[in-house]
């Protein structure tokens, strides 16, 4: 609980207690009533009516008990619990009114019990309600004494009350507007902690506050709930020359424009250093993708200082979105999600909108209903490699495009065109048994790592074999790691010896090597892979599987980010 619903909380606490009191004291002057009305005196104590009389009185405590306890809890929403208390005041006023009336009317002592509820409101609702109340009790007592005082030649009752009812409102009146003015300035200070100083939308601590609630919500309602994560393209080169200042202004800008789109019941939250993340509660994929695309065109639109010199002459941003429930069942996968599809926005050209999908939700509907734990279980595997080895997060996702692309240009069947694409999937999930320190080693491996790292084609075999609906990709997995030469692993095989499917992503896979940053291997650039590509064609890879490959390359390469 925060500290200001914990504060809410006490406030809340007293005031009932205050109410209770009330109705303590309403209950003395009912017994006063009875005592007199019955003519109970001490002296012939009539010990049946009293006990009737008590009862009634826990009754009532209890049922007004009930309904405070009933309207402070954080079950009901906001509305609910302002109409219920709105009714318990209400209630309160006929009691005190119906007290009134059975001790003297105009007469009554207890005039001043309207007090009780006109506080509690002023402090629990504020002062409208506060002033409401007040005017509602000084009419009520002020009617009473015109009504039963009426014969009277001078009215004193009603002259006195008058200073009672001025009394009312001018205690509903200050404690109300004391309340409200604390009230705006608690909102202030909340919205100061949840608002990032530079950019004016939410911040990162809120963001996740925010999503987690909704999402515990949504999923009980069963209502989805859209992400999109945005990235600034090239912002590192905007910084690098403007300098930081300059950079800030981007965000400022951007900031202004998402909470100017983003209305309504979305969040809009600076996710981290250049990186914003919407929250749209009922919001379907589809109308969450044309937000993000408006949010996108928005942006290339808007002229920023400088931005002739970024890499295309613009700054832009691009787009991951991502929806619950019928992408991602949770908050990690939700985030998780919405950040591959927009690694996937990144590594197609940028400036542009990527919804998630995965190629193992694909394989899902076409696997056999038993074996769908075991491939839920293979793509939990996926991303802890992913998660382990830094290179390989994105690897894979480029290694699938890659390989679609080529069984394109190669012609393969649509069956062999499926096994290429799971086999590129999957095609590195024996890593799972290698330590990070491998994985991650800047320096070139000793021959002990080496003899591990070259396991891990086996090793993924190993693990697709229980699932029988896949066993078709285990030779693509075994022998990716083959060269056309015969000098490879795990079994040196030769040329046509190798399957051709696992060719075809021997080729793909050392190309994304190549191009990617591997901690082992300097980096290649896109003509640089080709050149490699070109060399070890005949030696490492097919051939003809190399040509057709550095065609595909060229044909795309103004629709890919290297
Ligand atoms: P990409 O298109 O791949 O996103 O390229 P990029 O240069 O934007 O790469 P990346 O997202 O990794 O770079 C983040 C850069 O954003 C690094 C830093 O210069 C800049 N940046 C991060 N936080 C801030 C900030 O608060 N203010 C400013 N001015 N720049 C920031
Ligand atoms: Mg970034
Ligand atoms: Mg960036």
């Amino acid at each position: 609980m925060s500290e200001v619903d914990n504060k809410k909380k006490q406030i809340n606490d007293i005031v009932s207690v205050v109410k209770l009191s009330s109705l303590l004291f309403s209950g003395m002057a009912f017994f006063k009533f009875v005592q007199k009305h019955f003519n109970i005196s001490f002296s012939n104590f009539n010990y049946s009516l009293t006990i009737q009389f008590v009862i009634v009185s826990v009754l009532i405590l209890t049922l007004i008990y009930s309904i405070w306890a009933f309207s402070t809890t954080k079950k009901f929403n906001k509305k609910y619990i302002i109409r219920i208390q709105i009714i318990e005041n209400y209630i309160f006023v006929l009691i005190f009114l119906c007290i009134i009336l059975l001790t003297g009317a105009h007469r009554s002592d207890f005039k001043f019990l309207f007090l009780f509820i006109i506080i509690t409101t002023a402090i629990q609702s504020g002062m409208n309600q506060g002033l409401i109340i007040a005017f509602t009790s000084s009419i009520i007592v002020l009617t009473i004494d015109l009504i039963y005082a009426q014969g009277l030649m001078e009215n004193i009752y009603f002259e006195k009350d008058l200073i009672l009812a001025a009394v009312f409102i001018l205690t509903a009146w200050p404690l109300g507007f004391y309340v409200k003015t604390e009230r705006n300035h608690i909102e202030k200070l909340q919205n100061l902690a949840n608002e990032d100083g530079l950019t004016g939308v939410y911040n990162h601590r809120f963001f996740h506050e925010a999503l987690r609630e909704k999402l515990i919500s949504y999923k009980k309602e069963n209502r989805p709930i859209s992400l999109i994560f945005i990235d600034i393209d090239h912002f590192k080169h905007y910084n690098d020359l403007y300098g930081h200042q300059k950079g800030d202004q981007v965000l400022k800008i951007i900031g202004s424009l998402l909470k100017e789109i983003i209305v309504e019941n979305g969040i809009a939250a600076r996710y981290g250093g250049e990186e914003f993340a919407i929250i749209l509660p009922d919001t379907l994929e589809q109308d969450a993708i044309k937000i993000a695309e408006n949010i996108r065109y928005r942006i290339q639109e808007t002229y920023f200082e400088g931005e002739e010199n970024q890499p295309k002459g613009k700054i832009t941003a691009s787009m991951g979105v991502s929806t619950f429930p019928d992408k991602a069942e949770n908050e990690v996968e939700l985030i998780k999600c919405a950040d591959d599809a927009l690694y996937r926005a990144k590594f197609f050209n940028k400036n542009r909108v990527e919804t998630y999908h995965s190629i193992l939700d694909e394989l899902k509907k076409e696997i056999e209903h038993k074996d769908i734990d075991l491939v839920t279980s293979i793509k939990t595997l996926i991303s802890v490699i992913n998660a382990k080895d830094r290179y390989t997060y994105g690897h894979v996702e480029r290694v699938v495009f890659y390989s679609r692309l080529l069984a394109e240009k190669l012609g393969l069947s649509e069956e062999d065109k499926k096994k290429l694409v799971y086999g590129a999937y999957m095609h590195d999930i024996g890593k799972i048994n290698i330590g990070e320190e491998v994985l991650n080693k800047k320096m070139p491996l000793n021959n002990e790592e080496w003899e591990v790292l070259k396991q891990h084609p086996a090793n993924g075999v190993e693990i697709i074999n229980p699932v029988k609906s896949l066993s078709y990709i285990a030779p693509l997995i075994l022998h990716h790691h083959e060269r056309y030469d015969g000098k490879g692993y795990p079994d040196n095989l030769k040329g046509e010896n190798i399957p051709y499917l696992a060719r075809i992503l021997t080729v793909v896979d050392s190309f994304d090597a190549m191009t990617s940053n591997r901690p082992y291997s300097k980096i290649k650039s896109h003509s640089e892979a080709i050149e490699e590509l070109k060399k070890c064609r005949g030696s490492q890879f097919d051939p003809d599987i190399a040509d057709a490959f550095i065609e595909v390359i060229e044909e795309n390469k103004d629709n890919i980010t290297y």
